[in-house]
């Protein structure tokens, strides 16, 4: 669905959270501190930041002042154990889109994160209909004329990413930063396999998706 960067330097923390942001069919990158964090926001673009406080170089309000300072747009949900008002309003005027105190539930993690990523996207609806395809991007479900389609995680996101631009070109290049993330080994024909695979489960009901030479992809509701 998205390419996400987390910030957390506890562990078991960071793997929890990685492993709910990976079943919700998103791409994850992680930072333990505050320069990797920096390096890699802007090595790797994202949809998302999910910004620790207490990190062992620098507080998470020093990395979210350089992004802001470096005119990084990109939304910031802060993860804090500080449950003071101040921490709060500091880290939102910082230019922080959210604040969530540690321990939180999962299951708010995971709504928060896409609302954050609905607004992202200019986008504040979770149902989509395209032709006989509609998508729930809250459920992370497909189907075509009421019948559910089986996608695998990255099937998903491809899917995901063209539907929200629908009728316009999605490039290769942008397709492979938001559905894989930095450490994974990727072949350079990845998008090309999940895009056959996709048009395979979207075929003969579905939107098609056109191959663009030279260009990237796009998705039409014919
Ligand atoms: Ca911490």
């Amino acid at each position: 669905m998205a390419r996400i960067l987390l910030v957390e330097d506890d562990p078991a923390l960071s793997r929890g959270i990685i492993a709910l942001l990976k079943a919700a069919g998103h791409a994850a990158d992680t930072a333990k501190d505050g320069e990797t964090a920096l390096f890699l926001a802007e090595a790797e673009p994202c949809s998302l930041v999910i910004l620790d406080i207490g990190l062992p170089d620098m507080s998470g309000f020093d990395v979210l002042k350089k992004l802001r300072a470096r005119a990084c747009k990109t939304p910031v949900l802060i993860l804090s154990a500080r449950d003071h008002v101040t921490d709060r309003v500091k880290g939102l005027d910082l230019g922080a889109d959210d604040y969530l105190l540690k321990p939180f539930d999962a299951s708010e993690l995971g709504a928060r994160v896409r609302a954050l990523l609905r607004r992202d996207h200019g986008d504040p609806c979770p149902v989509l209909v395209i032709g006989n395809l509609t998508i729930d991007r809250s459920r992370a479900t497909a189907e075509i004329c009421g019948r559910p389609l089986r996608l695998r995680r990255r099937e998903w996101a491809v899917l995901d990413r063209l539907t929200a631009k629908v009728g316009d070109v999605v490039s290769k290049e942008k397709l492979m930063a938001e559905v894989f993330s930095y450490d994974d080994a990727v072949a350079p024909n990845a998008v090309e396999v999940y895009v056959a695979r996709l048009r395979r489960k979207l075929e003969p009901d579905g939107p098609s998706i056109k191959t663009m030479r030279g260009l990237g992809y796009m998705l039409t509701a014919s």
